[in-house]
């Protein structure tokens, strides 16, 4: 029998229910993530990639059980998890961490780096006696390479981009199979930026780890990623093998996105594609296709009829156009 992924997501739905008025009634729901569905293997890193709105950070944080999800499924190793305790959630942690953007948010500034990082170890029984948690502290030092020194010191102490090695170097200590980075790089300067990523994928390879990538910019992903799943207004319009989509996209959106990621060779020129306007609120979504009102292709069946993932193989796109223009 087959394995199944370590990660799948069916028809994952979560709206935010806005209350107003006088008597506190529903006033509106935000549909953060509409009908939503990715698997991760092991091993293998995916990245969501969209506008801010789009919903990717729910979708994260409905994995790791931070927020209840209004509908659909999420299977871990074949267990579905969506429906467990919060106890119970707690305990999974241990399979599924996240690096957050700021590192201050997840890290205690009154914690020395070798608290910090003895924290999960004891909360999931992880090492045994003084001697072996200390190991395993300079283990993981090491495997952020970051100096020895450092569990001496306090967060403050250190500049953005060694913070966040901090910050996965806390997220390695339960040996996940799954780490979420919510625009773990965004934040930093570019040289830095490249840096941590480098430093992703080297431990995606070493250690095996899937990683479920979160961001905003489709260039930061480019060599990190096994895959790409770009979201729009809380749906994935497009998703498929990293090679492909660079390439070869296949939803408008996407395309647009692409644009403006700069090439490797200066000679090489990509057509810019300014999309009109700004994302609509997802308190009210357009009708039809969510992006029929920033489409430069747009035509009358967009308007009344939502496309459906389809194509060929793995690579998929939402849309009723068989070939994008000019493809
Ligand atoms: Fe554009 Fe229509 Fe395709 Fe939507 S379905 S992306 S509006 S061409």
């Amino acid at each position: 029998m087959n394995k199944p992924p370590l990660l799948e997501v069916n028809r994952l739905v979560k709206h935010f229910l806005i209350r107003g008025g006088l008597l506190g009634g529903i006033a509106g729901r935000v549909r953060a993530v509409d009908d939503l569905g990715f698997a991760l293997e092991r091993g293998e890193t995916l990245s969501l990639v969209g506008e801010s709105g789009s919903g990717k950070s729910t979708v994260g944080r409905t994995i790791l059980g931070l927020i209840r999800p209004d509908g659909g499924e999420i299977w871990l190793d074949g267990a579905r998890i969506d429906q467990l305790s919060r106890a119970r959630m707690r305990a999974l942690r241990q399979r599924m961490q996240i690096v957050f953007q700021d590192p201050f948010s997840s890290l205690n500034p009154r914690l020395s780096v070798r608290d910090c990082l003895a924290e999960p170890l004891a909360n999931f029984g992880l090492a045994r006696g003084k001697a072996e948690r200390e190991r395993r502290i300079f283990d993981l030092l090491d495997q952020v390479m970051l100096p020895r020194a450092a569990a001496d010191r306090l967060p403050h102490e250190f500049s953005g981009g060694q913070r966040q090695r901090i910050a996965i170097a806390r997220a390695l200590a339960p040996r996940p199979d799954l780490i979420i980075c919510d625009e773990a790089v965004s934040a930093l300067d570019v040289s830095v930026k490249a840096q941590i990523i480098n430093l992703l994928a080297d431990l995606q390879k070493e250690l095996g780890l899937a990683l479920l990538f979160i961001s905003h910019d489709l260039a930061i992903v480019e060599h990190l990623t096994h895959r790409i799943a770009v979201m729009y207004l809380g749906q994935i319009v497009e998703i498929g093998p990293r090679d492909a989509v660079f390439s070869r996209p296949q939803h408008p959106y996407t395309e647009a996105l692409l644009s403006a990621v700069p090439m490797p060779d200066p000679e090489t020129k990509r057509r810019r594609i300014v999309l009109a306007g700004d994302i609509p609120s997802p308190r009210n979504p357009p009708q039809g296709c969510r992006f029929h009102t920033r489409c430069p292709y747009v035509f009358d069946r967009c308007r009344v009829e939502a496309p459906a993932l389809r194509g060929p193989g793995t690579h998929r796109a939402a849309c009723h156009l068989d070939a994008l223009p000019g493809a």
